[in-house]
Protein backbone atom coordinates (compact mmCIF):
# COMPACT_ATOMS: atom_id res chain seq x y z
CA UNK A 1 0.00 0.00 0.00
CA UNK A 2 1.76 3.30 -1.07
CA UNK A 3 1.42 6.78 1.08
CA UNK A 4 -1.35 7.74 -1.24
CA UNK A 5 -3.65 4.49 -0.62
CA UNK A 6 -2.70 4.68 3.70
CA UNK A 7 -3.81 8.04 3.17
CA UNK A 8 -7.08 6.83 1.59
CA UNK A 9 -8.14 4.69 4.06
CA UNK A 10 -7.54 7.35 6.77
CA UNK A 11 -10.19 9.61 4.92
CA UNK A 12 -12.56 6.36 4.67
CA UNK A 13 -12.44 5.67 8.06
CA UNK A 14 -13.11 9.08 9.17
CA UNK A 15 -16.58 11.02 10.12
CA UNK A 16 -18.71 12.89 8.28
CA UNK A 17 -17.51 15.94 10.20
CA UNK A 18 -14.01 15.39 10.51
CA UNK A 19 -13.59 14.48 6.66
CA UNK A 20 -15.80 17.96 5.66
CA UNK A 21 -13.05 19.54 8.26
CA UNK A 22 -9.89 17.64 6.35
CA UNK A 23 -11.46 18.62 2.58
CA UNK A 24 -11.57 22.45 3.86
CA UNK A 25 -8.24 22.67 5.80
CA UNK A 26 -7.00 21.09 2.30
CA UNK A 27 -8.77 23.44 0.04
CA UNK A 28 -6.78 26.81 2.28
CA UNK A 29 -3.44 24.98 0.91
CA UNK A 30 -4.75 24.30 -2.49
CA UNK A 31 -2.64 26.09 -5.26
CA UNK A 32 -5.27 25.51 -8.13
CA UNK A 33 -6.03 29.54 -7.79
CA UNK A 34 -2.59 30.47 -9.24
CA UNK A 35 -2.83 27.38 -12.24
CA UNK A 36 -2.66 28.70 -15.99
CA UNK A 37 -5.79 26.27 -16.38
CA UNK A 38 -7.81 28.02 -13.69
CA UNK A 39 -10.26 29.95 -14.94
CA UNK A 40 -12.72 32.87 -13.81
CA UNK A 41 -15.61 30.06 -14.18
CA UNK A 42 -13.96 27.73 -11.74
CA UNK A 43 -13.28 31.18 -9.46
CA UNK A 44 -16.57 31.97 -9.73
CA UNK A 45 -17.83 28.82 -8.38
CA UNK A 46 -15.13 28.35 -5.81
CA UNK A 47 -13.92 25.18 -7.07
CA UNK A 48 -10.42 23.56 -5.38
CA UNK A 49 -9.10 19.92 -4.77
CA UNK A 50 -9.76 18.66 -7.60
CA UNK A 51 -7.30 15.74 -6.65
CA UNK A 52 -10.03 14.65 -3.87
CA UNK A 53 -13.25 15.69 -5.25
CA UNK A 54 -12.88 15.29 -9.22
CA UNK A 55 -12.79 17.02 -11.95
CA UNK A 56 -13.97 20.60 -13.15
CA UNK A 57 -18.00 19.75 -14.16
CA UNK A 58 -18.00 22.42 -16.71
CA UNK A 59 -15.60 25.22 -16.00
CA UNK A 60 -12.49 23.85 -17.07
CA UNK A 61 -11.42 21.80 -20.21
CA UNK A 62 -8.25 23.33 -21.12
CA UNK A 63 -4.93 22.11 -20.23
CA UNK A 64 -2.62 24.96 -20.09
CA UNK A 65 -0.17 23.80 -17.38
CA UNK A 66 -0.42 21.77 -14.12
CA UNK A 67 0.68 23.33 -10.71
CA UNK A 68 -0.35 19.96 -8.56
CA UNK A 69 3.42 18.55 -8.68
CA UNK A 70 4.40 22.20 -6.46
CA UNK A 71 1.20 21.87 -4.30
CA UNK A 72 1.80 21.19 -1.04
CA UNK A 73 -0.95 18.95 -1.03
CA UNK A 74 0.68 15.98 -3.73
CA UNK A 75 3.57 15.74 -1.24
CA UNK A 76 0.86 15.47 2.25
CA UNK A 77 -1.22 12.39 0.51
CA UNK A 78 1.45 11.37 -1.75
CA UNK A 79 -0.51 12.00 -4.97
CA UNK A 80 0.79 10.51 -8.25
CA UNK A 81 -0.88 12.22 -10.88
CA UNK A 82 -1.73 15.83 -12.21
CA UNK A 83 -4.72 17.50 -14.07
CA UNK A 84 -7.42 15.99 -12.29
CA UNK A 85 -9.40 19.51 -12.92
CA UNK A 86 -9.75 17.68 -16.40
CA UNK A 87 -8.80 14.10 -15.62
CA UNK A 88 -10.43 13.35 -12.49
CA UNK A 89 -9.39 12.35 -8.92
CA UNK A 90 -6.64 11.01 -7.53
CA UNK A 91 -8.40 7.93 -6.85
CA UNK A 92 -10.58 7.99 -10.21
CA UNK A 93 -7.20 8.59 -12.34
CA UNK A 94 -5.97 5.17 -10.25
CA UNK A 95 -8.73 3.32 -11.49
CA UNK A 96 -9.96 2.79 -7.61
S1 LIG B 1 -2.85 18.77 -5.81
FE1 LIG B 1 -3.79 20.15 -7.30
S2 LIG B 1 -6.00 19.87 -7.08
FE2 LIG B 1 -5.02 18.98 -5.28
S3 LIG B 1 -5.04 20.58 -3.76
FE3 LIG B 1 -3.10 20.75 -4.83
S4 LIG B 1 -3.40 22.18 -6.51
FE4 LIG B 1 -5.42 21.58 -5.76
S1 LIG C 1 -5.86 20.48 -11.04
FE1 LIG C 1 -3.86 21.07 -11.87
S2 LIG C 1 -4.39 21.81 -13.94
FE2 LIG C 1 -6.26 21.82 -12.78
S3 LIG C 1 -6.42 23.89 -11.96
FE3 LIG C 1 -5.46 22.61 -10.38
S4 LIG C 1 -3.27 22.91 -10.71
FE4 LIG C 1 -4.31 23.57 -12.57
Amino acid sequence: MDKYEQNLQKMIKMGEEERMKAIETKKEICVCGGCPSYNDCAREKKELLYCALGKSATCITDEAGCICPNCPVTEQMGLTHDYFCTKGSEREQRGM
